[in-house]
C-alpha cells in the first residue's frame, strides 16, 4: 500500500479511537512555512472545545482572533489590524462570513459610513495538546525522515512526535530517531496499532531551534519563542479543525466509490487510491463519469467530534441591515 492509503487508513483509524480532531498534511514550522508539512495532525480538545463547534465548522482566522475587535463594543475594522489595510479587510470579511465578527447593529450609517465590528463570542480555551504523526510506512526508504523528526524535536511546536510505520521496527532503527519521538506499528488493512515506544511530551512553552537550511558546512537556525510558537499553534488547531482529513476530492470516474468511512476507492484496482496522483489522464482503465455521490462532510459529521454548520453564534440583526 503506498503513503496516501496508509495515511488515509491511519487517520481514520485515529478518528474511531480518539476524540481528537484528525486532520492530514499541515505546515509545521514556524520561520520558513512550507519547510515541513506535517502527515498527519491530532488535536486534543480543551475544556470549551464545544463552544467552538458552535460557532463555525470552518477555520477561524487567526489574525481576527489576535486582533482589537472584542465581544464589547463595536470598532472601526481598520483600527483593529496591525497589519495592512489590503489583509485586515481580508480578514475582516473571512471573519464575519464564517460567523466569528459581527456588524454593528443599525448599520454603516450609525458611524458615518464607516463599517464597525465585534465579536460574536469570546475565542474558546478549545484545543489542549497538538501530536504530529509523520508516516513512514516502509523504514526502509527512509529519505529525509531522521532529519524532520530532529527538526519537530528542536522546534517542540508540537507536544507530542510520532513516527508510524507498517514495517517490523528494530533496534537499529529506534537508535536513528531522536529519543524522544513515539513510534507506532500500524497495520493499515486491520487498523490494528501497536505503540512500540510511547513519546516524550516536550515544552512548546519554551523557546524551541528551527532548521532553517542545512549545507555541508553550515547549518541555518532560527530561535522561537513560546509566544510566537503559541500563536502558531493556534492557526495548526485552527487549519485542523477547519480542514480535517477527508481533503480531496472523489475521483469522477465510473469505477470510483469510496469506502464507507469516505476514501477514495478503485473498484477496477481493488485498492484505495490517490485522485491527485493515480486519476485522470494518466490512468488507462478510467471512464470519466460524475464523482461518487458521497458527502465527506456528513461522514465527518457523524464520525468525530466536528459539527457541520451549526447554528452559530451572531446575534440576530432582525432586519436593521435594511436600513443601510
Ligand atoms: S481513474 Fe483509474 S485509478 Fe482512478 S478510479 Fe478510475 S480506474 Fe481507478
Amino acid at each position: 500500500m503506498h503513503e496516501f492509503g496508509f495515511e488515509l487508513a491511519l487517520c481514520s483509524h485515529l478518528e474511531a479511537t480518539t476524540d481528537s480532531v484528525v486532520a492530514r498534511q499541515l505546515g509545521g514550522t514556524v520561520v520558513a512555512p512550507g519547510n515541513r508539512i506535517v502527515d498527519v495532525v491530532l488535536v486534543e480538545q480543551g475544556p470549551e472545545f464545544d463552544a467552538r463547534t458552535r460557532i463555525t465548522d470552518q477555520r477561524i482566522p487567526t489574525l481576527a482572533v489576535e486582533s482589537d475587535v472584542g465581544v464589547g463594543s463595536a470598532v472601526y475594522w481598520k483600527d483593529a489590524f496591525d497589519c495592512h489595510p489590503e489583509r485586515a479587510r481580508e480578514v475582516t470579511d473571512w471573519a464575519l462570513s464564517v460567523g466569528f465578527f459581527e456588524r454593528e447593529r443599525g448599520g454603516r450609517g450609525r458611524h458615518g459610513g464607516r463599517e464597525y465590528v465585534r465579536r460574536t463570542t469570546r475565542y474558546p480555551d478549545w484545543f489542549s495538546s497538538l501530536t504530529a504523526i509523520e508516516n513512514k510506512p516502509d523504514l526502509g526508504t527512509p529519505g529525509d525522515l531522521e532529519r524532520q523528526l530532529r527538526t519537530d524535536v528542536s522546534l517542540a511546536l508540537f507536544d507530542e512526535v510520532i513516527l508510524a510505520t507498517e514495517s517490523y521496527v528494530t533496534r537499529a532503527h529506534l537508535n536513528r530517531i531522536p529519543e524522544q519521538v513515539g513510534v507506532w506499528r500500524f497495520d493499515p488493512e486491520t487498523g490494528e496499532r501497536e505503540v512500540v515506544r510511547e513519546p516524550t511530551t516536550l515544552t512548546p512553552e519554551s523557546t524551541g531551534v528551527e532548521l532553517l537550511d542545512r549545507q555541508p558546512l553550515r547549518t541555518d537556525v532560527a530561535f522561537v519563542d513560546a509566544a510566537e510558537k503559541a500563536r502558531v499553534r493556534r492557526r495548526v488547531a485552527e487549519k485542523a479543525y477547519g480542514k480535517g482529513w477527508r481533503s480531496y476530492d472523489l475521483p469522477a470516474c465510473a469505477h470510483a466509490t469510496a469506502t464507507a468511512d469516505g476514501r477514495p476507492y478503485c473498484e477496477h484496482f481493488g485498492c484505495v487510491v490517490d485522485p491527485g496522483a493515480d486519476c485522470g489522464a494518466s490512468c488507462t482503465a478510467a471512464e470519466p463519469s460524475d464523482p461518487p455521490a458521497v458527502d465527506l462532510a456528513a461522514l465527518r459529521d457523524e464520525r468525530s467530534p466536528w459539527v457541520a454548520n451549526p447554528a452559530g453564534v451572531a446575534r440576530r440583526q432582525v432586519g436593521l441591515d435594511r436600513f443601510r
